[in-house]
Formats: C-alpha cells, sequence, structure tokens
C-alpha cells in the first residue's frame, strides 16, 4: 500500500540539485539577446522600415505593407542567426494564459528546393483556429473568424527555436478576444488624460505611460511528489491534507538562506528571463515553507503585463528541467499563506516625470497631488470594478483570509500624506486669499518630498497603498493575467482625470479663477468625495470588516458576487466612454469568467469526490480491519476481559465508521447539488449555485478526510502529506 507516496519521496530523497552552468557572457551583456529590440532591428532592415517600427511604437503609427516585408525580412534574418526554425503569434486568449501555433520558416518551391519564408503578410496578420478559444458567444453571433495582429509595441523575441511575435487576438468583426487589446485601448485613454492635466504643470510633456512592476510569489515542489497527488495535478491545489505539525509559525523561512535546489532553478530562471529582456532583479524566500518571489524592474506596463504571463510560462519549463513543479495557484495550502502578486503602478511622463512621486518645488507637488488625489477618487468610485478586476476561483481562497488584503477596497497613504490632505480639505471656497496660498504651497504642498523621506509607515494589510511614489495593487492573485487589473485601473484613472481636466477647466473659465485656485477647489472636494475609501489601520481586523459596512463599503467574498458590477451600467458606460470594451465585449467577458468559476469548482468537485471515495475511505477502511482483527485477538487472549484491553480500539473503530459515513453522504449530497446546478441555464445563477450550495461541501468533506488522515496508520496513507510536500528537499 501506499506505493506511489513512498516512491515519490525515495526519488525525492535522492534528488541532487541541477548543475547550472552560467553563460559565458556576464547578465548585463546577456539582456535581450534573444528579444528583437529597436536597436537590433536597426541592424536588420533599411532605415525607412526601422523609422516606421519605431513611430508605431512611439505614436501608435501604421505600418504598411511594403515595409511590413522589410522589417518581416529582417526578423527572420535574425531570428534564424539565433537558431529559429519557426515563428508564432503569441498572445493572450481569455483563458488567462498564453497561446502559441508553430510554423515552419521552411517551404518546399517545387524539385526538390526549399527556402525560408516568412513576408509581412505572416508578420501582421494571422488566422489562428480560434474556435476553441473562450470568445462568451461572440464567434456564434458575429463571425465564425478570430485573427492575431501584430503590436510592434511589445518586441518579438526567440524562445528555444520559436520566434515568438506579440499579437492581439480580435474577432473578424474587431472585438477583442484577449486581455491585451482592451488594456491597449485603456493605456491609450490615460495617456490621452493624463498628458492633458500634465501639461498643467509642464507644456513639454506629450505623452503619459502607465509602469508596471509585478512581484511575483509562487511555491516550489518536487515534481514526484507532486505527481502523487492528483489533487496537485489538477487543481493546482491540495482538496484535502491535514495540517504539518510545522507550518510557518516560526517564521523561520521568510528571507532565508534560499535552499540549493530552488536557487539552481532561479539562476537558470534568471539566465531565461534576462536574455529575453524581463529585467529580473530580486529573489527570496517567502513566508510560508518553499514559497519563493520573484520581481523585476518595472517597465511600461504593455510590456510588463507581456513579460509576467512570459515568465509564468518559462518558470514551469524550467522548474521541469530541475525536477520540480511551480504552484502558482493563490492558495495550494489552506492553512499557510497563499500567493499574490503585487502590481506596483504608476504614471510616467516622456520628460521623464514619475506623476506619483512628490518633487522638489510646489509646482511639481501641486502636479503630484492632483495625479495621487485623482487616483484615490477613481478608486472610491470604482471601487467595485476594482475588486472584481481580481476575482477568481482561486483568489476566493485568498482574499480575506488573515494573510491577504480583504476583498473590500480600500486605500492606505500613511500618516504625512494623511495630514496634507486633511490641510486641503480645508482650502477655502473659491478664490484663495494670497497669503492662504503662499501659506499652502510652502508649508504643505511644498513639504512633500521632505516628509516623505522618512516615511517608515508601510501597511502590509492594505490592498491598494501608497508607497512612496507608486501605488501597489496587493490583491491581485499570483496566477492572474495582470492585464485586467491594469486595463481597469488605468481606465478608471483616466476617467477621473479627464473630469478633473474638465473641472478645472470650466472653474477657469467660468469663474475666472486662476489656475492654481481652480486646482486647490478641485482637489478639495475630491479629497471630501473620496473620504471613505481611505483607511489606514490593520485591513485584517474583524474591526475593519464591521467599520467598513458602517462607511457602505462593499465586501463581496466570492467571485460570482464580484463579477456582477462588472456589467452594471456604470460600468458599460465608462468603457464605452474610453472606447475600451463595448458591451458586446464586456458581456462575453462577464460570461467567460463566470464559466470559468463554474468550471473549476466543478472540476475541483470531482476530484475530491474521488479521492475521498477511491483514496481514503477504501484507506480508511483496511486500517479499520486491522483494529477489528486486533480486538478479536484480543478478544481471543482475555475472553470476558477484553473490554478492558480493547476499549480505545473500539472506539477508534467507531470513529472511524462515523468519518467514512459523513464522507459518504457528504460526497452523494454535493454530487446531488452538482446535477442540480447543471441544468441551471443561465451563467450568473448556476454560478451562485455553484458558489454556494456545491463549493460548502468541500469543506465538510474535507474536515472527515483530515481527521482520517491523523488516526490511520502512516504506512497506510496514501496521499502525500503537508510536510512532506512543504519540507522534502
Ligand atoms: P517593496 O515594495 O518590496 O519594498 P520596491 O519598493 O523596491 O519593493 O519595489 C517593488 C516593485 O515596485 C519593483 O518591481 C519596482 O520595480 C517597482 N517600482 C518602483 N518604482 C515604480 C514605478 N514608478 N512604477 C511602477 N513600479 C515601480
Ligand atoms: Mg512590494
Amino acid at each position: 500500500m501506499a506505493t506511489i507516496r513512498f516512491q515519490a519521496l525515495q526519488e525525492t530523497l535522492n534528488r541532487k540539485p541541477v548543475a547550472v552552468t552560467e553563460p559565458s557572457l556576464r547578465r548585463s551583456e546577456l539582456y535581450a539577446s534573444n528579444v528583437f529590440t529597436t536597436s537590433t532591428a536597426k541592424h536588420y532592415m533599411p532605415k525607412e522600415a526601422y523609422n516606421a517600427v519605431v513611430d508605431a511604437i512611439t505614436h501608435g503609427k501604421k505600418i504598411d505593407r511594403k515595409v511590413a516585408d522589410q522589417v518581416a525580412s529582417g526578423m527572420k534574418a535574425w531570428a534564424i542567426s539565433k537558431g529559429a526554425t519557426h515563428y508564432t503569434h503569441w498572445f493572450q486568449p481569455l483563458t488567462g494564459t498564453t497561446a502559441e501555433k508553430h510554423d515552419a520558416f521552411f517551404e518546399p518551391v517545387g524539385d526538390g528546393a526549399a527556402i525560408d519564408k516568412f513576408d509581412g503578410g505572416q508578420l501582421v496578420q494571422q488566422e489562428p483556429d480560434a474556435s476553441s478559444f473562450p470568445s462568451g458567444g461572440i464567434r456564434n453571433t458575429f463571425e465564425a473568424r478570430g485573427y492575431t495582429a501584430w503590436d510592434p509595441t511589445s518586441p518579438a523575441f526567440v524562445m528555444g527555436t520559436t520566434l515568438c511575435i506579440p499579437t492581439v487576438f480580435v474577432s473578424y468583426t474587431g472585438e477583442a478576444l484577449d486581455n491585451k487589446t482592451p488594456l491597449l485601448r485603456a493605456l491609450q485613454s490615460i495617456d490621452q488624460a493624463a498628458t492633458e492635466v500634465a501639461r498643467y504643470f509642464d507644456k513639454n510633456v506629450n505623452k503619459v505611460i502607465c509602469t508596471l512592476g509585478w512581484e511575483q510569489e509562487y511555491f516550489l515542489v518536487d515534481s514526484a511528489l507532486a505527481a502523487s497527488r492528483p489533487d496537485l495535478q489538477m487543481a493546482g491545489r491540495l482538496l484535502l491534507g491535514h495540517e504539518a505539525a510545522k507550518g510557518q509559525q516560526l517564521e523561520d523561512h521568510y528571507f532565508g538562506s534560499i535552499p540549493d535546489r530552488a536557487l539552481a532553478f532561479m539562476r537558470e530562471l534568471e539566465i531565461e528571463c534576462i536574455s529575453l529582456s524581463i529585467p529580473v532583479k530580486t529573489r527570496h524566500n517567502e513566508v510560508a515553507p518553499n514559497q519563493f518571489e520573484i520581481a523585476p524592474l518595472y517597465e511600461e506596463a504593455n510590456l510588463a503585463v507581456d513579460h509576467n504571463s512570459l515568465l509564468m510560462d518559462v518558470m514551469s519549463k524550467v522548474a521541469a528541467r530541475h525536477n520540480l513543479k511551480v504552484l502558482l495557484h493563490e492558495k495550494p495550502f489552506a492553512g499557510i499563506n497563499g500567493s499574490g502578486k503585487h502590481n506596483n503602478w504608476s504614471m510616467g511622463t516622456d520628460t521623464g516625470v514619475n506623476l506619483l512621486s512628490p518633487g522638489k518645488t510646489p509646482k511639481s507637488n501641486l502636479m503630484f497631488l492632483s495625479f495621487f488625489i485623482s487616483t484615490i477618487k477613481a478608486v472610491h468610485d470604482y471601487a467595485d470594478l476594482l475588486r472584481a478586476s481580481i476575482a477568481s476561483a482561486n483568489n476566493d481562497h485568498r482574499l480575506g483570509a488573515n494573510e491577504a488584503p480583504p476583498a473590500i477596497i480600500s486605500v492606505f497613504i500613511g500618516q504625512q500624506l494623511t495630514a496634507v490632505l486633511d490641510e486641503l480639505e480645508r482650502v477655502t471656497d473659491g478664490n484663495l486669499s494670497p497669503e492662504e496660498k503662499t501659506e499652502l504651497k510652502l508649508n504643505v504642498v511644498g513639504k512633500i518630498p521632505e516628509i516623505l523621506l522618512d516615511n517608515t509607515d508601510r501597511n502590509r494589510t492594505s490592498p491598494f497603498a501608497f508607497t512612496g511614489n507608486k501605488f501597489e495593487f496587493r490583491a491581485v492573485g499570483s496566477s492572474a493575467n495582470c492585464a485586467k487589473p491594469m486595463m481597469v485601473l488605468s481606465t478608471i484613472v483616466a476617467q477621473q482625470l479627464r473630469e478633473f481636466k474638465a473641472e478645472v477647466d470650466a472653474l477657469i473659465e467660468k469663474k475666472k479663477m486662476k489656475k492654481d485656485d481652480a486646482i486647490f477647489n478641485v482637489l478639495r472636494e475630491y479629497v471630501k468625495a473620496s473620504k471613505k475609501i481611505r483607511f489606514e489601520g490593520d485591513g485584517y481586523s474583524d474591526d475593519w470588516v464591521e467599520e467598513a459596512k458602517k462607511r457602505g463599503l462593499n465586501n463581496f467574498k466570492t467571485t460570482p458576487e464580484a463579477l456582477k458590477v462588472q456589467v452594471s451600467k456604470q460600468a458599460i458606460d465608462l468603457y464605452a466612454a474610453h472606447a475600451v470594451m463595448n458591451k458586446v465585449e464586456i458581456e462575453a467577458r462577464y460570461e467567460i469568467e463566470l464559466e470559468e468559476y463554474i468550471k473549476r469548482v466543478q472540476i475541483e468537485g470531482r476530484i475530491l469526490g474521488d479521492i475521498a471515495t477511491n483514496h481514503v475511505i477504501p484507506t480508511a477502511i483496511a486500517y479499520q480491519n486491522t483494529l477489528i482483527a486486533n480486538v478479536r485477538g484480543l478478544k481471543e487472549i482475555f475472553e470476558k476481559d477484553y473490554t478492558k484491553y480493547a476499549a480505545q480500539q473500539i472506539d477508534l473503530v467507531k470513529s472511524i465508521s462515523g468519518h467514512i459515513g459523513s464522507i459518504i453522504s457528504d460526497v452523494d449530497a454535493m454530487i446531488e447539488e452538482r446535477k442540480k446546478a447543471n441544468v441551471i441555464d443561465h451563467a450568473d445563477k448556476k454560478a451562485d449555485a455553484y458558489c454556494n450550495k456545491v463549493k460548502p461541501y468541500f469543506d465538510k468533506i474535507r474536515y472527515h478526510c483530515d481527521k482520517l488522515e491523523l488516526m490511520v496508520d502512516d504506512e497506510l496513507w496514501p496521499l502525500t502529506k503537508y510536510r512532506e510536500l512543504l519540507f522534502t528537499r
């Protein structure tokens, strides 16, 4: 019995770290060596083509077919020099992962001859068989086909022997079928809105980009151990298993010395990342055993999103070479910390200014405050949309479970900035007196950089925290595609900046106010209006749940509840106003996300039922039989007196029967609820049923299985245990 578990353990104990050979190049020299950067492109194409690519990147200019041929030819020559034999359009369908379909450059031309072919047409547009990607019904209603189109703002790269060309994925009628398209549209909108506001303060600003620096948390588990657990293999998390005696309570893992096998994996991962120009910089142990983090320097948001998607793919491949499995699931192990992906976000101008960084002069600080307060106001007005952007079946296990920011959206800004906003709230209505303005500029606005320097207060429990020169959206899940939260954040801030501009202009024109007076007046109103979203206390505490309720902030704990707002009138109007998504696209996405939720819970329910019925119950019965044999033996020896010696064993036999009985009836009841849910027509009601009727059985079934794990002979237990998964190296 229990052979798979023990074989896996044996295999794991025999492992040695896989040797990693550092490349002959230093990492700084290796950087971007597998990327067709603009500086590389310069050497591979005529000047005309090169200029067109640069124009496309900086101004979104279209590239015509003739130029596309020249670009393709250069790209092909470069890729072949890197050993590429195939090319693919690389995109991010609504499954949340990446997709690729490889085609060879090689093409026979008759008479035994062949050439390497890759032209502008193949570069610019492809038609993957799109019918198997989620479309939320878009393709049924409109046009059967979808196509991928080149995104020149994210450079092509060679991975293995394939040239990968980042693309968007849209239907023939133009609806977005991926995560990237709405993100690009949102980034364009915030560029326009933010540039106009920035020009109040600096006429040299012509473009504003969003910046994103993600921090990716993950677990590493030996691949043999992972393979021995059907739940880990198929659902990415343990659906049952009793906590180990030792978990993270000693806090001895965080920032500890990195285990050799993990370090070998990280080194190889970094080498791959760096050659793909993913600027990974930081690596460390996280809080839970076998949990780690990798973080790059921040980049332009679209590129950073692509790089994070690429990283998640590369991680799994590199891990396999090290006999490890990467767990990107938000909560692989109940009872210990889950994994998140903090999204550090800011806006930067083409003049090199970080708009969320306090500057050196009152003028630059008034600019900072305009963007800072507008962001807070945007989060206040669209908190539910932001919450929806991070909702998933996986993340439900993490949000609000005392170790991750809660499902209640709030903003933390720290003591000093709170004091600044308090001052702004007292600004006179209408024109300011010269004295008031001087006082404000010198002592409030002017003092910001100084006070931030010694700003040591940080709040790790806030879902959306200001950290000195950026906001950190901490509630994003570890397996999420960052495109969605970034798209929502960019759109809501774009909307707020548009309003800000309109309101300031109105005061200047209609009330004949000076620009600064108008800005102070508008900011005052924003500070007042957005007060309830600001929270400086412990976001993990029960008090906050109470307090938030009093303030009227929503606490959507589950995905089906959280997603609903996406199809509200407010959301539809917002996305329409910024041309980010139309109603069809919004509704399709809602449908897809509900479907995904339903399927995940359904799959987990099936796996749990199988394991409980096929693994746990037979094992419990086998052990119970040895107890029964033992009781029989005792009876034989001690005859009438036997109960004196067998009482505990008999209790154990009864207790095992009790747990077995509960598992059987709970599994049956869960299956009944699934059957009922499966015949519900509307996806939202079906998701509600899976959430509120099916899922509650998971904990009940798990409870009894975990009790049995503690009773049954360890030699018989077939499922690899927590302590083995988390501590065997
Ligand atoms: P921590 O939050 O763990 O203390 P840091 O503050 O050093 O770490 O940065 C975390 C992440 O924030 C990094 O990926 C970093 O590149 C990113 N970051 C720093 N500045 C910006 C910015 N202006 N915009 C977006 N991300 C940024
Ligand atoms: Mg951080």
